[in-house]
C-alpha cells in the first residue's frame, strides 16, 4: 500500500488535539515544530487572518471575543457562534482544527491527509458523532470511523490482542471526565458503560488555582480582577494553568505576573507560593466527586473492581499526581499510564487507521524509561532508619520526556552541604541499586532548622539525564548531567569496567591478598570466610564475562564493585548479600 493512501487517527479534544499515523512500521504521533499537541482554539485576527492552535490560544489574551475555545462542547447543537465580526457553526470550528492536523499529516507524509478516524467520548449523541463528520468532511477527510475514545485508549495499550479483557478507562481532560468499562476481545470491543460529567476537568483545577491567586491580588492590592480587568484575568487564567502543571511534577510552584495592573499610575505585580498540599486540598472534591461515577460506571456494568483487568488513565489532567492516587486507592490497581495520557487516545485512533489500510501493528511505540531514577536519603530499610534509604523522583515505565522533583531536608543545624548520590533501580535500598552520579552542594544558607532542598531530575528521550538541586530559600542550585542514563553499556565502557575489576585483585585495599596465587592457596582463601569467597567467586564471574550478555555483564560489574565496596567498608552484611547476588549469577550464567 502506497504511503499516499495513508488513514489518520485524530483525537479532537475539548482543550487539546493530536494527530497519529503509521509509518515505517510504527503508529506516530505527527509533530509541528517539536510539538505533537495542537490546542483545540480558533481565533480571528483584527487583520482577518484564521489563526488556530498555540497562535489563537496566545491571541484569547488580548482579543478573547475573536476567539473560540472547548467548541467540542457544542458540536452537534444547532447554533452559530461569533468569531470577529464572522459567525461559524460548530462543525466549521472543528473543521479548522482538523484541517491544520491535515495539514501536519500532509508535511510529514510527504501527500495530502485525506482519510481519517476521528475520536468522539463515549457519551456524545447521534447528531453529535455526526457533527463530527461533518467537521471532518468540511476539512477535506473522508472519515472513515468514529470511535469511543476509550476504546481508541486501549488499542493504544494493546489490550484486546490478550483474551478476554475488562478495562477501566479514566478520562480527564481539560473540560471533561468520563469513566467507562470496556470489554474487549479480539478485534470485538463493547463500551460496557460509562458516567462521567461534561462539565469536569482540568479547566476546574486551574478556576481553582486562578480564584486563589485573585484573592491574593485582593487581599494585597484591594482589586478586585474578576470583573473589570479582562486581559489580566485571562494572565491570571494561564497562570493558574501553568502553576498546575508545574505542580504535577514538583511540591512548590511560585507564580509571579509581573504589572499585572497598573492602579493610580503604580504597577501591581502578583506573587505567590503554592504548594502541591495547598492545591491538593483545593481540588480534592473535585477528584473525589469522580469516584461516584467510577462506582456507577462499575454498577451499571455489573462489574466490580475485582473484575477488572487494567485501568487506563487518559487525559492531560491525570497528569495531576493525586488523581492517580486517589484512583488507586478505590479500585487497588495501579493505574497504567505509560502512554502519554494526552496521547494515547489519537494513537489508538492510528492502530485502527492503520488496520483500516492494511498494516499489521500490534502496539504503539512510546518511550518510556525503563529504569527508576532517584536519590540516597535517609529512611527506613527494612524497618530500620538508615542512610541508605532509594528515595525514587522519576519511576520506571514513565513516558519520556519526564520531569520530576521532590522536596528533602537537611538533617543537622546549620548544615552547609548536601551530597547529592544518584541511583538507578528498583530497590529500597540503594545499595542494591546502581550509582549513576554524584554531587554536593555547597555553602547553603547555615539555619538551625531543616533546610528545603529540591532535587529535581529530568529525563529526555535520548536517556540524558539532568539533576539539580536547589535550595528554596535562596534559589542556589547546582546540577549535572549524565549522558545516557539508560543505556547499557558498550563494548569500550565494559572493558573500562573489566580493567577496573581486574584492579581490584591487585589492590590491597579490597584485602584478598597476592592476585598471582596459585589455585591451592585460593582454596584456602575460599574455606577462610567471606574475604576468601569474594576473590574466588570475582575471578569466576571475570571468567564468565565473555560468556555473559550485556545486561548480565553490567549486573556482574556492579555486583564486584559493590564487593569492593563492602571489603573497605568492612561491611559484613553487605558482603554478603552481595556475594549470594554473585553466587546466583554466576549459577545461572554457567548454568546457561
Ligand atoms: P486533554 O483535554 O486531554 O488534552 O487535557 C487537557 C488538560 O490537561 C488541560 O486542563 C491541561 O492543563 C491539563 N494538563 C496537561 N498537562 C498536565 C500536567 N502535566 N499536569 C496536570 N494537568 C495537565
Amino acid at each position: 500500500m502506497a504511503d499516499s493512501d495513508y488513514i489518520v487517527g485524530i483525537d479532537l479534544g475539548t482543550t487539546n488535539s493530536e494527530i497519529a499515523v503509521y509509518k515505517n512500521g510504527e503508529v506516530r504521533i505527527i509533530k509541528k515544530n517539536d510539538r505533537d499537541i495542537l490546542p483545540s482554539f480558533v481565533g480571528i485576527t483584527p487583520e482577518g487572518a484564521l489563526l488556530v492552535g498555540e497562535e489563537a490560544r496566545n491571541q484569547m489574551l488580548l482579543y478573547p471575543e475573536r476567539t473560540v475555545r472547548s467548541i467540542k462542547r457544542k458540536m452537534g447543537e444547532d447554533l452559530s457562534v461569533p468569531l470577529g465580526d464572522r459567525q461559524f457553526k460548530p462543525q466549521e470550528i472543528s473543521a479548522f482544527i482538523l484541517r491544520e492536523l491535515a495539514q501536519w499529516a500532509a508535511n510529514f507524509m510527504g501527500s495530502p491527509a485525506r482519510r481519517a478516524v476521528i475520536t468522539v467520548p463515549a457519551y456524545f449523541s447521534d447528531a453529535q458523532r455526526q457533527a463530527t463528520r461533518e467537521a471532518g468532511a468540511l476539512a477535506g477527510l473522508d472519515v472513515l470511523r468514529i470511535i469511543n475514545e476509550p476504546t481508541a485508549a486501549s488499542l493504544a495499550y494493546g489490550i484486546q490482542e490478550v483474551g478476554q479483557k475488562t478495562v477501566l478507562v479514566y478520562d480527564l481532560g481539560g473540560g471533561t471526565f468520563d469513566v467507562s468499562i470496556i470489554a474487549m476481545e479480539g478485534e470485538v470491543t463493547e463500551v460496557l458503560a460509562s458516567h462521567g460529567n461534561n462539565h469536569l476537568g482540568g479547566d476546574d483545577f486551574d478556576a481553582l488555582i486562578a480564584e486563589r491567586l485573585a484573592q491574593h491580588f485582593e487581599q494585597e492590592h484591594d482589586i478586585n480582577l474578576r470583573h473589570d480587568y479582562p486581559v489580566a484575568w485571562s494572565r491570571i487564567w494561564r497562570a493558574a494553568e501553568e502553576a498546575k502543571i508545574k505542580l504535577s511534577e514538583a511540591p512548590f510552584v511560585t507564580v509571579r505576573e509581573e504589572t499585572l495592573v497598573v492602579s493610580n499610575g503604580i504597577p501591581r505585580h502578583l506573587e505567590l507560593e503554592l504548594s502541591r498540599q495547598e492545591y491538593e486540598a483545593l481540588i480534592l472534591p473535585l477528584v473525589e466527586s469522580t469516584l461516584d461515577s467510577v462506582t456507577k460506571a462499575l454498577q451499571d456494568a455489573g462489574k466490580t473492581t475485582n473484575d477488572i483487568n487494567a485501568v487506563l488513565l487518559v487525559g492531560g489532567a491525570t497528569r495531576t499526581p493525586l488523581v492517580a492516587r486517589i484512583l488507586e486507592e478505590r479500585v487497588g490497581m495501579e493505574p497504567r499510564q505509560d502512554i502519554h495520557p494526552d496521547l494515547c487516545v489519537a494513537l489508538g485512533a492510528g492502530v485502527l487507521a492503520s488496520r483500516l489500510a492494511g498494516h499489521d501493528i500490534d502496539r504503539v511505540l512510546v518511550d518510556v524509561t525503563p529504569y527508576t531514577f532517584g536519590v540516597r536519603c535517609i529512611g527506613e530499610v527494612d524497618g530500620r532508619t538508615c542512610d541508605h534509604r532509594f528515595a525514587k523522583i522519576i519511576h520506571r515505565n514513565a513516558p519520556l520526556p519526564i520531569t520530576r522533583t521532590e522536596l528533602f531536608y537537611t538533617t543537622c543545624p546549620y548544615q552547609k552541604s548536601v551530597a547529592v548520590d544518584i541511583f538507578q533501580g528498583e530497590d529500597e535500598d540503594i545499595y542494591n541499586n546502581i550509582p549513576v552520579g554524584k554531587f554536593i552542594i555547597e555553602d547553603l544558607k547555615p539555619v538551625p532548622e531543616p533546610n528545603e532542598i529540591l532535587c529535581r531530575m529530568a529525563l529526555d528521550i535520548n536517556g540524558i539525564l539532568t539533576v539539580t538541586a536547589i535550595e528554596k530559600c535562596t534559589q542556589k542550585s547546582k546540577h549535572i548531567t549524565i549522558e545516557n542514563a539508560m543505556r547499557p553499556m558498550d563494548e569500550g565502557e565494559l572493558a573500562e569496567a573489566r580493567k577496573r575489576i581486574t584492579e581490584l585483585y591487585a589492590s590491597d585495599e579490597v584485602y584478598i591478598g597476592d592476585t598471582e596465587s596459585n589455585d591451592e592457596e585460593q582454596e584456602k582463601e575460599i574455606t577462610a570466610g567471606d574475604h576468601g569467597d569474594a576473590v574466588a567467586l570475582m575471578k569466576r564471574s571475570e571468567m564468565l564475562m565473555d560468556k555473559m550478555h550485556d545486561e548480565d555483564k553490567e549486573e556482574a560489574i556492579e555486583l564486584l564493585e559493590r564487593i569492593k565496596d563492602a571489603l573497605e567498608a568492612d561491611d559484613e552484611q553487605t558482603l554478603r548479600e552481595a556475594l549470594d547476588e554473585l553466587k546466583e549469577l554466576i549459577f545461572y550464567i554457567e548454568g546457561k
